[in-house]
């Protein structure tokens, strides 16, 4: 047996019912065989093993108290995985989805991501299976108090900096950060997606939907093309969606596709992206809205039908597992060229294959999502400098960092002998920094 098969034999009999984390770990691990193999002093260091167990994982219990007055108890999870390039950096989701598994995979997934940024920051995940769907603003602002009253202790500005992801936006992040100065009595850079008037950076908003459009450009100019003129199917509609739309129009092409947890929209005449963001962003409200908004356009429930819509590009900006071996046999019918991971892990191992196998370009979330967590440091780094960078400065900033991604996966991939395969390229690139700190600092 390699050195990769039996770490990831004793990761799965060590952490049973953790699928998602398998997941994660076996995408990772497997594609990193050819650069151990050039490295023997790895497994004598035991790189792996200590790799894949993240250094504290914290679970704690979240009491709150609703408008009626009744008492509930939700799961609260921060797993500190890895933090040999820099403090833990990692968003927070909120979602009754939640569990270890899925923070794990999270957690996993960022290590590699946050050194593709090619900045200082580790890998960390949290959240709670708390469901913020229907509940008001001040139930969210008590759950948010009774989150941070625990987490206030595990996390600072030099150690642990969580952020936003699904369930986490501008409002949770500003209740989080007012429970965390009241308690701390700090003002500091200890969250990211800060509101603008308290220490938060301009573009970060847009940065992961934007950062994943200017990586896919990238990936088209690299094979003499461009998003001019193509159709586009985006899933979801939060901020990454959102924001991905929006720069793709830009670019020129046209989004025919977008959808939430219930069901998706589709208008051939393009997405009215100011209906969305009005339904989405302002109104909290479904996305089914959308067809009662727009006419010549349709609404189908179940998500899933979003992939059988006709387009040049897929940019699965939802969830985890949102596109399976069945939708991405679809998707190669209908002729698409490339697949761009918005979302964490949104593509199951089975369909990445399907992709690669028929020429697809397929970028992974790792690289392609990394744009989020890059501004987020961008973010950090105008907090310790006490500045505030124009939201041209950000966004330049944030394309050079996603055509560098794209430039060192891309010859990550070449240099082991697997040209265009983007999951590798991704991996071994993300991978090697971490191994030469982790080898820096000795058995810890
Ligand atoms: N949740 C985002 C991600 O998956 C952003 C994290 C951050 O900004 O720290 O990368």
């Amino acid at each position: 047996m390699s050195y990769v098969e039996s770490v990831l034999t004793r990761l799965k009999e060590q952490n049973p019912n953790e699928p998602e984390f398998h997941q994660a770990a076996t995408e990772v691990l497997n594609s990193l065989q050819c650069a151990i193999d050039a490295n023997p002093a790895y497994e004598k260091a035991g790189l792996l093993e200590r790799l894949v167990e993240p250094e504290r994982t914290i679970l704690f219990r979240v009491p709150w108290v609703d408008d009626q007055g009744n008492v509930h108890v939700n799961k609260g999870y921060r797993v500190q995985f890895n933090s040999a390039i820099g403090p833990y950096k990692g968003g927070l989701r909120f979602h009754p989805s939640v569990n270890l598994s899925i923070i794990k995979f999270l957690g996993f997934e960022q290590i590699f991501k946050n050194s593709l940024t090619g900045l200082p920051i580790g890998g960390g995940k949290g959240g709670s299976n708390f469901d913020p769907k229907g509940k008001s603003d001040n139930e969210i602002m008590r759950f948010c108090q009774s989150f941070m009253t625990e987490l206030y202790r595990h996390i600072g500005a030099d150690t642990d900096v969580p952020a936003g992801d699904i369930g986490v936006g501008a409002r949770e992040i500003g209740f989080l950060f007012g429970q965390y100065k009241r308690i701390r009595d700090e003002h500091v850079g200890v969250l990211t997606g800060r509101g603008l008037s308290y220490g938060g950076s301009l573009a970060r908003k847009e940065a992961t939907g934007y950062g994943l459009v200017y990586i896919t450009e990238e990936a088209l100019k690299s094979r003499g093309d461009s998003l001019k003129g193509k159709t586009c199917v985006i899933s979801g509609s939060g901020n990454v969606a959102i924001y991905a739309c929006e720069k793709a129009m830009e670019l020129g092409a046209k989004v025919v596709a977008m959808c939430d947890s219930n069901g998706y929209i589709y208008d051939r005449n393009g997405i009215r992206l100011d209906v969305v963001k009005q339904i989405k962003e302002v109104e909290r409200g479904r996305i089914k809205e959308y067809a009662d908004r727009v006419k010549g356009s349709e609404y189908h429930e179940g998500c899933k039908g979003i992939w059988t819509i006709p387009c040049n590009v897929a940019l699965p900006c939802a969830t985890q597992n949102e596109l399976d071996e069945e939708s991405a046999k679809i998707l190669v019918k209908n002729g698409v060229t490339l697949v761009g991971e918005g979302a964490n892990m949104p593509t199951t191992l089975q369909a990445t294959h399907i992709l690669q196998e028929a020429g697809v370009v397929f970028l992974p979330g790792k690289a392609a999502n990394a744009g989020g967590v890059a501004t987020s440091a961008l973010e950090m780094a105008q907090s310790s400098g006490r500045l505030f960078w124009s939201f041209e400065e950000v966004d330049a900033k944030l394309r050079t960092i996603m055509v560098n991604i794209f430039k060192n996966i891309d010859a990550a991939a070449k240099k082991y002998g697997f040209e265009g395969n983007y999951v590798v390229g991704a991996n071994i690139a993300g991978f090697e920094k971490v191994a030469e700190a982790m080898m820096a600092h000795g058995v810890v």
